[in-house]
């Protein structure tokens, strides 16, 4: 059978573009070996945020909610691919732009492979006996303690929601200081934040070995240490996931398996076929994935202006350069900062913890960045994701633009007033 496009893997990067080229008259089917949604949906942001908003509730009744609202999404997604020819089975690229599923094969003069990507395991003695985030989001029930393996995105998401649980918590982190993306201020902010609500944080740390029961051996600054727990969550990154027969369809990898693209036009080393979201390793993030999924259906995309979330309490949310890549870079910059602690509203609410920090362009006084930690950065990183993307001025946001009073939004204008 040939179709005009095909799409392999149903996460937000192949479900958006599918739906997408369906809408646009083409006659389009996609692969899929597992549920609609991918890790998103069924094992990544959702079932995670479900969980974080679960706060001090029980475990069980934590689990029932998010496996409530994935089923809810899911239907979404299937609803969203009604134009599109669903074709379930592991597909296998051969030559030609060809694809092999099951005892069939199909064939398309564009292939788009989303595939995603999972979990990663350090190369250690006794790795097996730790649980990755996969696993963890099907545990029946706590354990007292967790040891987290990575104080990246993940092993900072899930340590918050088991402090909020009440588990003993400890994270070990090969770099200096958390959350290695972020800014430092914010990192070093949310650490103290994290822990003094009881999240243990062992940095520049490198385990060596998991022992059954558990223990786990680490090297620090003071030399060979062990720590006991009841569970690993190892937390050490993610690895792309590749169909069969790229190699035999000419579709070339990078050094560290992802997929090899052009990062403007995601096109592979093979003509016709294209790789979006986690399998290319541009950037990791579901937002991400979808937005090249609009780049290849010619929608006009600000890729510079990608925002990040990290939904921990309180959450942190960045878009632009830190002030340590602009430096690497050689770029000057300016900087102002709002504090939470001087926000009417943040007052009232009672969450006076965390800042709000712009960086921009001493010239053109253009916002390069924005940096938060505190409640909902999760939402005020859309106002400043615009300003950025637009290359909004300092004055444009801190006077031009009118915040509503009293709202955490006026914590955007007051950094910006405040950066010289
Ligand atoms: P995926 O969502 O991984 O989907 C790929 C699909 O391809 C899967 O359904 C898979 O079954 C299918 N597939 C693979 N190989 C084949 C094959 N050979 N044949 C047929 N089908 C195949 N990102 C955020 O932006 N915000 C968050 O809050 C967030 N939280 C996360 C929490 C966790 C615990 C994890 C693990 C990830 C989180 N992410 C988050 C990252 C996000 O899940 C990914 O960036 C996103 O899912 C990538 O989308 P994708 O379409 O590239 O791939
Ligand atoms: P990550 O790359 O964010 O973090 C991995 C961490 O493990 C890093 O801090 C790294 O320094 C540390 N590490 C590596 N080797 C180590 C070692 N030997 N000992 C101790 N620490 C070590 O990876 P992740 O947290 O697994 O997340 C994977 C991807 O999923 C990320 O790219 C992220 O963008 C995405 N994700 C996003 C969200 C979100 O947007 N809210 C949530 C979860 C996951």
């Amino acid at each position: 059978m040939k179709y005009d496009a095909i799409v392999i893997g149903a996460g937000p990067g192949g479900y958006t573009l599918a739906a997408g080229l369906a809408a646009s008259g083409l006659h389009t089917a996609i692969v899929e070996r597992d549920l609609p949604g991918g890790t998103c949906l069924n094992r990544g942001c959702i079932p995670t945020k479900a969980l974080c908003a679960s706060g001090s509730a029980p475990w069980d009744s934590a689990t029932e909610h998010a496996r409530s609202v994935v089923a809810q999404l899911r239907d979404d997604v299937k609803a969203s691919l009604t134009a599109v020819e669903w074709i379930p089975g592991d597909a296998r690229l051969l030559p030609g732009r060809r694809i092999s599923v099951g005892d069939g094969e199909i064939e398309s003069d564009r292939i788009y492979i989303a595939t995603g990507s999972a979990p990663a395991a350090l190369p250690i003695e006794g790795a097996e006996h730790a649980i990755d985030s996969t696993a963890f989001l099907k545990l029946e029930k706590l354990p007292e303690r967790v040891a987290v393996i990575g104080a990246g995105v993940i092993g900072l998401e899930f340590a918050s929601i088991l402090a909020d649980k009440g588990v003993d918590v400890t994270v070990l982190e090969y770099c200096k200081e958390i959350l290695p993306p972020a800014d430092k201020d914010v990192a070093k902010r949310l650490r103290s934040l994290l822990s003094r609500r009881g999240v243990a944080f062992l940095t520049g740390v490198a385990v060596k070995a998991i022992h059954p029961g558990f223990s786990i051996d680490y090297e620090g600054k003071k030399g060979l240490a062990t720590l006991d727990t009841d569970m690993v969550l190892m937390a050490v990154g993610r690895r792309a996931v590749v169909p069969e027969g790229v190699a035999e369809a000419g579709v070339e990898l990078t050094p560290r398996g992802f997929i090899s693209v052009d990062p403007h036009t995601l096109a592979t080393t093979a003509e016709g076929i294209y790789a979006i979201g986690d399998c290319n390793g541009l950037c990791m993030l579901a937002h991400a994935a979808e937005a090249q999924a609009r780049v290849l259906l010619g929608r006009p995309v600000v890729m510079e202006a990608m925002p990040s979330v990290v939904f921990t309490h309180p959450p942190c949310a960045w878009v632009g350069p830190t002030e340590d890549a602009l430096k690497a870079e050689g770029r000057s910059f300016i900087s102002g900062k709002a504090l939470y602690g001087g926000n009417g509203k943040a007052m009232a609410d009672g969450t006076t913890d965390g800042f709000v920090k712009v960086l921009a362009d001493p010239e053109t006084r253009k916002i390069l960045a924005f940096h938060i930690l505190g409640a909902d950065a999760d939402a005020l990183i859309g106002e400043a994701t615009l300003a950025v993307a637009l290359g909004v001025s300092l004055n444009t946001l801190a006077s031009a633009v009118i915040h509503p009073h009293p709202t955490l939004t006026e914590l955007l204008a007051t950094a910006c007033a405040n950066c010289r």
